[in-house]
């Protein structure tokens, strides 16, 4: 075992504070990594508060040590690695491990592991071991779990891409976004501002409907053709039938049915934003039009790896706001207002004088 540093919170609501946990050595299809940066996502914040727990089998795991946007270089790798060397540019996503044998592990579709997929944090290994996530210094997972960051995107700015970039990408294509179809993405934070970029350049028309018009230039800048505040009650008479598809990022509870409206007939809203509570919905909205209401999670490795190849050709990474570890508290009362443009990530280096 070998001694790690990261941040955790002791118990649920607990603010995040310095704590010391220890890594596994490298086993042989395992890759060590250091971790240089990590994106702060809004579901470490659901997760450190325990706001998932009607939904989920489990209470959330303390202590924990959240973290999975993960971007660091390999420093050892076990004598049976061929995938990666030390050096490599690599990326960690929301999971470290898989059962490998069910369907959808087959299909490469990890995220919905028959007997669940082992989270890199807020969760355990095969063995039992609790996972800590990317608030560290190191993180030991096998080959098969890490991802290729491509070598003409920084490292700071493309750990998002591993939750809020895989997590756009991968409904945008199952829902064929692209050229001549009107793609409306909802809340412009992390998810979304990652969802813009990556829908237009798929080279669908993209729309955002974000709660105020505070963020426009922004997301113009970042890609969208248009931009609507849903504050205005004008805004879903002018969008009744309008969109393709609709992705819903938002993560508190709001009312879906005006959405439902603005999509045309055989559109379908998509939500991956996973707000606390549950969101009452009549039938109507989605029989008057053979309309979907669906949802979607992360993504599997072969195609958070082919998302990261796209972002790599197409250039794209996340807007970020680079921040220590220290003012990790206070990052999280930022996003938790929407006063953030458009990811924090944290620098790991600022650990050092934790
Ligand atoms: P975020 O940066 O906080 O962005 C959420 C955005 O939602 C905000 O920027 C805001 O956009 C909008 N919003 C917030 N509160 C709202 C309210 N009361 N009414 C209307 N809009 C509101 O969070 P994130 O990291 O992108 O994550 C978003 C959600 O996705 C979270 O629930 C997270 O847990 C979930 N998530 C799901 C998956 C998945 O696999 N399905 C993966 C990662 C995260 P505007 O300011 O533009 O209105
Ligand atoms: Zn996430
Ligand atoms: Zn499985």
């Amino acid at each position: 075992m070998s001694k790690a540093k990261g941040y955790a919170a002791a118990v649920k609501d607990a603010p995040l504070a310095p704590f010391s946990f220890e890594r596994r050595e490298p086993r042989e299809h395992d890759v060590a990594i250091d971790i240089k940066f990590c994106g702060i996502c809004h579901s470490d914040i659901h997760q450190t508060r325990d706001e998932w727990n009607e939904f989920l089998p489990e209470p959330s795991i303390f202590p924990m040590v959240p973290g999975h946007e993960i971007a660091g270089i390999v420093t050892a790798a076990g004598n049976k690695v061929t995938k990666y060397k030390v050096g490599d540019k690599v990326g960690i996503g929301c999971f470290v491990d898989s059962c490998r044998t069910c369907p959808e592990c087959k299909r490469g579709l990890e995220q919905y592991c028959a007997v669940g997929m082992n989270q890199t944090y807020n969760s355990h290994e095969k063995d039992g071991s609790p996972t800590y996530g990317g608030y560290s210094d190191k993180i030991v997972v096998d080959e098969n779990y890490v991802l290729r960051i491509p070598e003409n995107l920084p490292l700071d700015a493309s750990a998002p891409l591993l939750c809020a970039g895989i997590t756009l990408y991968s409904p945008l294509r199952h829902w064929n976004a692209g050229p001549g179809k009107k793609v409306a993405i909802v809340g412009l934070g992390g998810l979304g501002h990652m969802g813009v970029k990556i829908a237009h350049a798929m080279g669908a028309e993209v729309t955002v409907l974000s709660q105020s018009l505070k963020k426009e230039a922004d997301g113009k800048r970042l890609g969208a053709d248009h931009f609507y505040a849903t504050s205005d009650p004008k805004t879903f008479e002018k969008l009744q039938r309008y969109f393709d598809l609709i992705i819903c990022t938002v993560s508190a509870d709001i009312n879906w049915e005006p959405y439902l409206f603005s999509l045309k007939v055989d559109g379908a809203m998509v939500l991956v934003g996973a707000p606390e509570k549950r969101v009452p919905l009549g039938a109507f909205p989605l029989i008057a039009g053979r309309k979907s209401l669906a949802g979607s999670g992360i993504g599997g490795i072969k195609e958070t790896q082919e998302m990261l190849d796209f972002c790599g050709k197409h250039n794209i990474t996340s807007d970020i706001e680079l921040t220590p570890i220290q003012k990790v508290n206070e990052a999280y009362d930022r996003v938790l207002k929407s006063d953030v443009r458009y990811r924090f990530v944290i620098d790991m280096a600022s650990l050092k004088n934790a």
